[in-house]
């Protein structure tokens, strides 16, 4: 009876540290998911919307979802389609 008790806390406390190790895990993996997608953006190639010129997203000019490479560019762009008023 004494080790059907022992077994028992014994299977407890391994389905515990599973658990809390399968959340370590997953927290790990999402931490490792945002770092990646944070070193993407870095180097991110975008396009300028205007003419067309391929540039890294550092050195472009955001106007909601799209990518210019100057400020002029993005002025003519906006002169010509204004975007939606939201
Ligand atoms: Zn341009």
């Amino acid at each position: 009876m004494n080790l059907l008790i022992i077994r028992l806390i014994i299977f407890v406390v391994l389905f515990w540290a599973g658990l809390k190790l399968y959340r370590m895990y997953r927290e790990w993996q999402l931490e490792r998911d945002t770092d990646q997608s944070r070193r993407l953006d870095d180097g991110q190639m975008v396009r300028c919307s205007y003419c067309r010129v391929h540039l890294p997203e550092n050195d472009a000019v955001r106007q909601g979802d799209q990518w210019f490479c100057s400020p002029e560019h993005r002025d003519k762009f906006l002169e010509r389609k204004p975007p939606p008023q939201e």
